[in-house]
């Protein structure tokens, strides 16, 4: 079988194959596993990400690392007040891990030869023994019985089974980071102490979260047109103007809020927030199919891409070890995800409204049902 993407639906489906005594290839475009930063934390959810890596024989190596005293929530509104706070440690199952954690985790778990690194696939295509074609760019890299595209929002595999692109849903990120919050910027730890910190202003908002080591992912969000953002609302390739811009975009933020961006790397990146329609379903075609955000990318809002994108990698090992008939197997998995996928983007479309002129009422309301949730779930 071949899978194209090491990401965390791509090594999640392999790891669960090879527990069960089914070998995969994964065609990965990375050169090697620290080509370039994974992203900042993850929350893990019970039924979803945590239950693939139990399916996957990880939950140990995945304790060592988690962080579970790291779910700290606070939100505040642009002008400094503080709406909510909730920062019990060890409370729930949504413990936190770095993506470069993660992935290496799933990496080790995996006999180093079965990821060919460096290898950008730019096609897949019927061959007419009823297998399919790998290619590269310089020529084919393999033919397997069975493709799986888990090479994200832009794969180049799921035109073999649906016409659907994603489209811009309207809403802006710029991605800053800080280093050494707890040694070199204060302010910023003393409103980060732990796990995550919100912030809603009129169609603007922040979410900034601490990742292991004293680091700090923030994502700046702006409501824009498609004509703005090509344009380019920030020039994220000169740090010092795209600081200047940024706050040029927030009159009236408190300056406690904009302490995250004075404290800022030089690292930044905008990243406009696109999603396929809610319900995308393809009809099955046998040999090929699709997990994580090749089959379903949706806004981050509710935390649920990475979960969502681990779950199918392991229900779809489950499946193919469970029925010698794959096509039946990839059927199955299919269709239960096709249902598990809609019901979670739809959740995370309405996750944009954190983005509007009435989100502080939207996003109270979400927080007190976290809140109910993690008082169920009870101490870890
Ligand atoms: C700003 C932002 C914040 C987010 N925050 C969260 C969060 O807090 N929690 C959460 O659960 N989700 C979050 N998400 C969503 C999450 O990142 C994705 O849903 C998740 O990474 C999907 O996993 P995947 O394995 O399907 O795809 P990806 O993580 O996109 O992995 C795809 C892999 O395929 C490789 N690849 C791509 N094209 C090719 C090719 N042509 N040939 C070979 N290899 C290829 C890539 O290099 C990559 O390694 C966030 C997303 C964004 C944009």
């Amino acid at each position: 079988m071949g899978i194209i993407g090491g990401g965390p639906g791509g090594l999640t489906l392999a790891r669960v194959l090879a527990t069960r005594g089914i070998t995969a290839t994964v065609f990965e475009l990375d050169e090697h596993p620290l080509a370039r930063p994974q992203g900042g934390s993850l929350d893990l959810h019970g039924d979803s990400g945590l239950r693939a890596l139990r399916e996957a024989g990880l939950e140990a190596e995945f304790n060592a690392v988690a962080r579970y005293d790291d779910q700290g929530d606070a939100l505040y509104d642009s002008q400094g007040t503080l709406h909510f706070q909730h920062n019990e440690a060890s409370d729930g199952d949504r413990p936190e891990i770095d993506r470069t954690q993660l992935r290496s985790l799933l990496l080790d778990s995996l006999p180093a030869e079965r990821i060919r690194w460096g290898s950008k696939v730019s096609a897949v295509e019927p061959l007419p023994d009823g297998r399919y074609r790998v290619a590269g760019p310089a020529g084919t890299l393999g033919a397997f019985d069975l493709v799986v595209g888990a090479d994200g929002a832009w794969s180049k595999v799921r035109p073999l089974v649906s016409p659907a692109t994603p489209t811009f849903t309207g809403v802006l990120f710029i991605e800053l980071q800080i280093d050494d919050v707890d040694t070199r910027h204060p302010a910023v730890a003393e409103l980060l102490p732990r796990g995550k910190l919100s912030v809603v202003g009129k169609s603007q908002g922040l979410i900034a979260q601490r990742s292991s080591h004293g680091h700090v992912r923030a994502y700046f969000m702006f409501r824009v047109s498609e004509a703005r953002l090509r344009e380019g609302v920030v020039d994220t390739a000169s740090p010092a103007r795209a600081r200047e811009q940024l706050k040029a975009l927030l009159p009236g933020w408190a300056p406690s809020l904009l302490t995250f961006i004075d404290a800022s790397n030089d690292t930044m990146a905008a990243r406009p927030i696109i999603a396929l329609p809610v319900g995308h379903r393809w009809t099955h075609r046998p040999g090929v199919t699709l997990l994580g955000d090749a089959a379903h990318v949706m806004p981050p809002f509710s935390g649920e891409g990475v979960n969502m994108a681990m779950l199918d990698g392991a229900e779809l090992a489950l499946a193919l070890a469970a029925d010698a008939d794959w096509s039946r197997a990839v059927k199955g998995y299919e269709e239960a995800m096709f249902e598990r996928a809609a019901a979670a983007a739809a959740g995370a479309m309405q996750g944009l409204d954190f983005v509007s002129d009435h989100a502080l009422q939207h996003v109270l309301e979400h927080f007190r049902v976290l809140q109910r949730e993690l008082a169920a779930a009870g101490p870890h």
